[in-house]
């Protein structure tokens, strides 16, 4: 996907700018806003257009209220947030359509900052209804789209709407980013470029495999995902979790990755256990077992081994991509090898991608958030782009 244009490319000083953000925000037990971190994402756009002059029209989806109104998820304690962040008054507006935003809109002086009502109130969005999307199109004369997590979807305000705008329709700063690092980075990497993917299934992962299989030099595979590759060598892996019908499938990610020359890591030790409570957060008896895993026995994580020679990896590279735990992270037991990569990771001096999911989770916990040089904050998003897939909240851009 070729990049896009970006706020920084078109000045919309006295123009209606309809900015699409993603304040999806948890809130806790007493209503509060628990992690903020999407609405500090969002300032820089937020800030940048204001001091130009425009008049800032943002609008979000918060929660899953399936197209009807739910004040359990208003966004009105978001516009509190923002402006108290931001230093400046920030207009709730009760609708995102209709007479009152359109009046509300018509009141604003330039470089004012309005939030509109969760879109989500609205069946057209998730539909991508073109009259709501029309709707929606009268308060602006351009469209910016900064909400990378939902990029890959395509609902009104992510995509819908731009048809309808006339004006410059580009991307925020957090978009951009995300298109630098895993666009741009991975497709002209700086080299060795190594790629680590984990998780739970082949099936989930296949396309990603097959994309980044074209672009590394280096795949370790980690996660339950590595039993249906030890399958497809002929390793019996006991209980661990894994996909006898994509045996064949691993094989011919095996036969590309020989044929590309990319060197196809596979866990040559494994955490086993003989007892996985996922719910109670523990395991039973715990052993490392090479090669293969007997019945009544599971893997749950990367043994030592292993870890050494994936940080060894990681350590000679100048590129990594990372996707996916590497074993039950969520387990203390058994996060051992994650935690080591994140480490090893963040500790190299390497352009170091953290692709979105579990894997951001993982490398926040690890406490190593803050030396990664990006960490994707889409999770479909991010595996959809990887994949190569065109976005549709990114296709509705004007091409740079
Ligand atoms: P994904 O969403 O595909 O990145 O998968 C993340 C999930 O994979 C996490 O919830 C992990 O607990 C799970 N996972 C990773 N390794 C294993 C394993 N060896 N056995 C079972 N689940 C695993």
């Amino acid at each position: 996907m070729a990049s896009v244009k970006t706020i920084k490319d078109v000045n919309l000083a006295g123009q209606r700018v309809f900015v699409r953000v993603d304040f999806n925000v948890p809130f806790d037990s007493e209503g509060k806003i628990s992690d903020d971190t999407r609405i500090m994402g969002a300032l820089p756009t937020i800030k940048h257009l204001s001091e130009q002059g425009a008049k800032v029209i943002l609008a979000s989806h918060l929660g899953r209220p399936k197209g009807e109104k739910n004040l359990k998820y208003t966004l009105a304690p978001v516009a509190v947030a923002l402006a108290e962040r931001l230093g400046k008054d920030v207009t709730f507006v009760e609708d995102c359509v209709g007479e009152v935003a359109e009046k509300a809109v018509e009141a604003m002086s330039d470089g004012d900052v309005v939030l509109l009502e969760n879109a989500r109130f609205h069946k057209g969005e998730e539909k991508n209804d073109p009259e709501f999307a029309q709707s929606l199109s009268k308060l602006a004369d351009a469209y910016v789209n900064d909400a990378f997590g939902t990029a890959h979807r395509a609902h009104a305000t992510t995509a819908g709407i731009a048809k309808f705008i006339s004006g410059p329709k580009v991307s925020g700063f957090l978009i951009e980013k995300e298109l630098n690092f895993l666009g741009d980075k991975t497709a002209k990497p700086e080299r060795p470029f190594t790629v680590i993917l984990g998780g739970a299934k082949v099936s989930d992962k296949i396309t990603v495999i097959e994309a980044l299989l074209e672009k590394c030099d280096t795949m370790l595979i980690g996660g339950a995902m590595a039993y249906t590759f030890a399958l497809a060598l002929g390793r019996t892996v006991g209980d661990s979790l894994s996909e006898p019908d994509k045996i064949e499938t691993a094989k011919a990610c095996l036969a590309k990755a020989e044929a590309k020359g990319v060197k196809f890591l596979l866990p040559v030790d494994n955490l086993i256990t003989n007892k996985l409570d996922f719910g109670a957060g523990t395991v039973g008896e715990t052993k490392i077992a090479e090669g293969n895993i007997e019945d009544g026995w599971e893997g749950v994580d990367i043994g030592p081994k292993t870890i050494e020679l994936y940080k060894a990896e990681v350590a000679n590279s100048k590129t990594v991509l990372w996707n996916g735990p590497m074993g039950v992270f969520e387990i203390a037991d058994c996060a051992k090898g994650t935690f080591a990569v994140a480490e090893s990771v963040a500790e190299t001096d390497c352009i170091s991608i953290i692709g979105g999911g579990d894997s951001v989770k993982a490398v926040k916990n690890s406490g190593y958030g803050d030396k990664v040089s990006f960490i994707s904050t889409g999770g479909g998003a991010s595996l959809e782009f990887l994949e190569g897939k065109t976005l549709p909240g990114v296709a509705v851009l004007e091409q740079a």
